[in-house]
C-alpha cells in the first residue's frame, strides 16, 4: 500500500510529499522545493530509501530544490510535462525574484505525459496532464490509496493562479472537471498549499469549479 507524509517547505509553505511503498520501503519525493536538510532528516526518520524525484510543475516553490537533491543523492528526475521547460530555464531568475538560494535549472531524466504511469516499489500512480496553472503541470493519482497529489491545480476552496505566462483559467477548470473529478468523490487530494480535501467536497462547494 502507498503511504505518504507531507512536509510544508519554503516560505510558501509548499506541501512536499514523501510517498513510499510499505512493502519495499522505496520512496519518491514529490516537489522538493527547498529545505532539503529537513526533508532528508524526515526520510531518515521514516526509514525509507529515496529512489526518485517526481515533479508536478516547475515553479520554484515546488522544484527549487530539485537540482541539488538530485545531485546529492544521485536521483532521477521524473516530470513534469515538457510544457514547463520555460519555467525550468527560468529557475535562476525565479530564485532571485523570490530570494531562494541554490536554485539551478535541471534536465528531467524522464518527461511525463497524460496517461503515463510512475512506479515506486509495488505501488503505481497514474499521471494526468492538467494544464492551466502552468502548461506542463501534471498530477499523480493512486487509485489504490484513493489519493491524488495535485500541486497547484486545485486547493481546498480554491484553484491555482492563472495570471502567470501561459496560465489559462478556462483550461485549468477543464483540467479539474475532466481529469480530476473522474478519480472519484471519495478521493483525497493533497494540494500544493494548505489542507487536504476530497474531490466530492470541492465538486459540491468550491465556487470556482462546482457544478453550475
Ligand atoms: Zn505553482
Ligand atoms: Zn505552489
Amino acid at each position: 500500500m502507498l503511504k505518504y507524509l507531507t512536509v510544508p517547505v519554503t516560505p510558501f509553505a509548499q506541501n512536499c510529499s514523501i510517498v513510499w511503498c510499505d512493502q519495499t520501503m522505496d520512496a519518491a519525493i514529490i516537489d522538493p522545493g527547498g529545505d532539503l536538510d529537513r526533508l532528508q532528516a524526515e526520510i531518515k526518520r521514516l526509514g525509507v530509501t529515496l529512489k526518485a524525484i517526481w515533479l508536478t510543475h516547475a515553479h520554484i516553490d515546488h522544484a527549487g530544490g530539485t537540482a541539488e537533491l538530485a545531485e546529492r543523492l544521485n536521483l532521477p528526475i521524473i516530470g513534469p510535462h515538457p510544457g514547463d521547460q520555460f519555467w525550468i530555464d527560468g529557475m535562476v531568475q525565479q530564485g532571485k525574484m523570490f530570494g531562494f538560494p541554490h536554485c539551478e535549472p535541471f534536465t528531467p531524466t524522464r518527461w511525463l505525459a497524460d496517461g503515463d504511469v510512475v512506479q515506486i516499489g509495488q505501488s503505481q500512480l497514474n499521471v494526468r496532464h492538467c494544464p492551466g496553472h502552468t502548461p506542463g503541470h501534471v498530477v499523480f493519482h493512486s487509485p489504490e490509496a484513493k489519493r491524488a497529489f495535485v500541486g497547484d491545480v486545485l486547493f481546498a476552496g480554491g484553484i491555482g493562479r492563472t495570471d502567470f505566462p501561459q496560465g489559462n483559467q478556462a483550461q485549468l477548470v477543464s483540467s479539474i472537471r475532466e481529469r480530476l473529478w473522474p478519480m472519484g468523490d471519495d478521493t483525497v487530494f493533497i494540494p500544493g498549499h494548505g489542507p487536504e480535501s476530497t474531490f466530492g467536497e470541492e465538486r459540491q462547494f468550491n465556487p470556482y469549479v462546482r457544478a453550475p
